[in-house]
């Protein structure tokens, strides 16, 4: 790709690896080369994304502690006809991070935006838990507190395979939560997807809730839960 591939003014969405760092798409590449400037959610961690891929890209901090303050400083350079790149901490930017505050206020000022698709750590979950694929439910992290008990009754009644990030310090009691409420359903929980220590675990909740967690709390984790199945529920009413 030539520099000229670059469109002016325009926000590129540029989907960056969930752990392998060579999960990156040619594409990405040369458009973080090629763009005015990166924003990214984690400076530290993109660094050396962007050191092993050899991207001298002038880089800000963009997060979601920062965003509103940082958000009209890329819109300026983007009307400004500059060309930026988003890029979230892992993964898909807008996907459970703050990449949407973002591409609203771009939409709001007609800012051209182009999504550079690559890894997405739900993806790789949903294709490996080995439920159904057909229709999906994406819900990324529950709430903490309030919410997190209407939110999983709405949801106990869904025939779509359920979809959840956690994060490992309430991984126990979200699986906990999960069962009480949903009672038992086959779970996939995948660990630290394309990384060393890459793993998922097909069980039930029920299993889960008799034997404890079984494999190491730490990493980061999907948890893919299967739907209300017509099975499920003649059991539940028997
Ligand atoms: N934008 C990211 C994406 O496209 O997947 C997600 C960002 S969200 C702030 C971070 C959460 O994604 C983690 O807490 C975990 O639930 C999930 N995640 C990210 N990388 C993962 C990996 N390598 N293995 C398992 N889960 C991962």
């Amino acid at each position: 790709m030539e520099p000229s591939d670059i469109i002016p003014g325009t926000l590129y969405l540029v989907a960056t690896p969930i752990g392998n760092l060579r999960d990156i798409t040619l594409r990405a590449i040369e458009i973080l080369k090629t763009v005015d400037l990166i924003a990214a959610e984690d400076t530290r961690t993109s660094r050396i994304l962007l050191d092993y891929h050899r991207i001298q890209t002038p880089v800000i901090s963009y997060h979601d502690h920062n965003k509103e303050r940082i958000t009209p400083r890329l819109i300026s350079r983007l009307l400004d006809q500059q060309s930026v790149a988003l890029i979230s901490d892992a993964g898909t930017p807008g996907i459970s991070d703050p990449a949407f505050y973002a591409v609203r206020e771009a939409v709001a000022h007609q800012i051209r935006v182009e999504a550079i698709p690559g890894s997405t750590a739900m993806i790789s979950a949903v294709i490996l838990s080995g439920l159904p694929t057909d229709r999906f439910v994406f819900e990324g992290f529950l709430p903490a507190q309030k919410g997190r008990q209407k939110r999983l009754k709405e949801l106990a009644e869904d025939p779509r395979t359920l979809v959840f990030y956690e994060s490992p310090h309430r991984l126990e009691r979200t699986l906990n939560d999960l069962y009480r409420v949903l009672g038992d359903r086959p779970i996939a929980v995948a660990r630290e997807l394309t990384k060393k220590f890459e793993q998922v675990v097909r069980t039930t909740l029920a299993e889960v809730d008799q034997q404890g967690v079984t494999w190491p709390i730490k990493g980061e984790f999907v948890l893919v839960i299967g739907g209300l199945t017509r099975k499920l529920k003649r059991t539940e009413e028997s």
